[in-house]
């Protein structure tokens, strides 16, 4: 089934979670996550084209509430996603999210899709797409603390573009450790469970942290980051929520999306506001440097940013060209003359 022309549109189409499980077992999950770190890597390449603005967030005691918008004067998109670490205790995710990606042009929307899952993979693939910019070229161990829902993403893409071999995990909750186990016993990736922070990180090379508690938390403390390794900070990524002790900042050079969103939003809210941070655009572009020794201790500050929801959504609907997999959404009026929506309506009344 492949997609309409605009001007034969009269639906917008609609990729469901079964859809997106769907097409991400028609393409394969690595070759998902190496496609997408490409596709966000491609327009982390056109940074200038893009509006660019912090998202958007509505706060309450429990959460956060976000609207990530984007566009690069041809295409717009936008993503609604909530963040809510209690939720997991009632049954529900921590991070639920959808996104419609829409014609500059016309203003039609020409996708509307599930992102909750398109979110752990995008967010996995910018993880590894930076750590391979970032990260020791040698590193094949890798510390995943936090084994919650985005967490076999991460180390799923770790193998699939920067070819991590072994992952050590640990979380809280020893429950989550053995899902994630489970989940990764066929990945081919060595998985080790560990009943510690301290351990998971032993001989690790590249450290993720994936975290969700609502306070200014320490996963890493100084003593956990030797010289030469690679941080991967993910869950600190709200106002009063963050992962690593500020001495660890103060020893890394930090890379960072989107400096006015990361100030307020990552790790480095802890640090002044003019502390250096190096713009990731600028690295992938061959402008700013990245890792230059060995013994540097480079940290991804991420908080995820408009460009890679934008990619992705780019890149699903790409997707649907060679898979199809979508429904058929009536979210556009159509009448035959564009200015005649009420007579479209008053025909539409059910024959008494
Ligand atoms: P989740 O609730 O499914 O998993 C979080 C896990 O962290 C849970 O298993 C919990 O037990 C564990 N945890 C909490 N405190 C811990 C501690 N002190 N030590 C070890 N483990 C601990 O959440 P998720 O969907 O996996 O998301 C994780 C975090 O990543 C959230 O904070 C979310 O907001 C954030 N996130 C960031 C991005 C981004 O682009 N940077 C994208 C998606 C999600």
């Amino acid at each position: 089934m492949s997609l309409p022309k605009p001007s034969e549109r009269a639906f917008v189409p609609f990729v469901s979670v079964a859809n997106m499980m769907a097409l991400i077992h028609a393409v394969g999950l690595e070759r998902t996550l190496v496609e997408l770190a490409d596709a966000i890597e491609t327009d982390f390449k056109r940074w200038e084209l893009f509006d660019k603005t912090p998202r958007v967030a509505a706060h309450s005691p429990d959460g956060v509430i976000e609207l990530m918008p984007t566009s690069d004067g041809e295409q717009y998109a936008f993503k609604y996603v909530n963040g809510h670490p209690k939720n997991t205790r009632e049954g529900l995710q921590t991070v639920q999210a959808f996104g419609l990606l829409a014609d500059v042009d016309t203003g039609y929307p020409v996708l509307l899709s599930e992102m909750t899952v398109l979110t752990a993979l995008r967010t996995a693939a910018t993880s590894a797409m930076v750590a391979k910019h970032l990260a020791p070229k040698d590193a094949r161990v890798m510390a995943m603390i936090g084994n919650g829902a985005q967490s076999e993403f991460q180390c799923m893409a770790f193998k699939a573009v920067c070819g991590v071999d072994t992952v050590r995990l640990y979380d809280i909750d020893a429950g989550a450790t053995a899902k994630a186990v489970r989940n990764l016993e066929e990945s081919g990736l060595n998985v080790v469970a560990c009943a510690s922070p301290e351990e998971a990180v032993e001989g690790a090379q590249i450290i993720t942290t994936c975290t969700a508690d609502k306070q200014y938390a320490t996963i890493l403390t100084d003593n956990m980051v030797g010289a030469g390794v690679h941080v991967n900070a993910i869950g600190g990524d709200c106002p009063g929520k963050t992962e690593l002790h500020r001495d660890i900042l103060l020893r890394s050079d930090i890379f960072v999306e989107y400096p006015p969103q990361t100030r307020i939003e990552g790790e480095i809210q802890a640090l002044p506001e003019d502390h250096p941070v190096t713009e990731l655009w600028q690295v992938i572009r061959g402008e700013a440097a990245g890792r230059v020794d060995a013994r540097q201790i480079t940290l991804f500050d991420s908080v995820g940013f408009a460009t890679e929801d934008f990619s992705a959504l780019r890149y699903v609907r790409d997707a649907l060209e060679r898979h199809g997999m979508y429904d058929r959404l009536d979210m556009l009026a159509d009448p035959d003359d564009p200015r005649d929506l009420f007579g479209m309506v008053q025909r539409a009344r059910p024959a008494d």
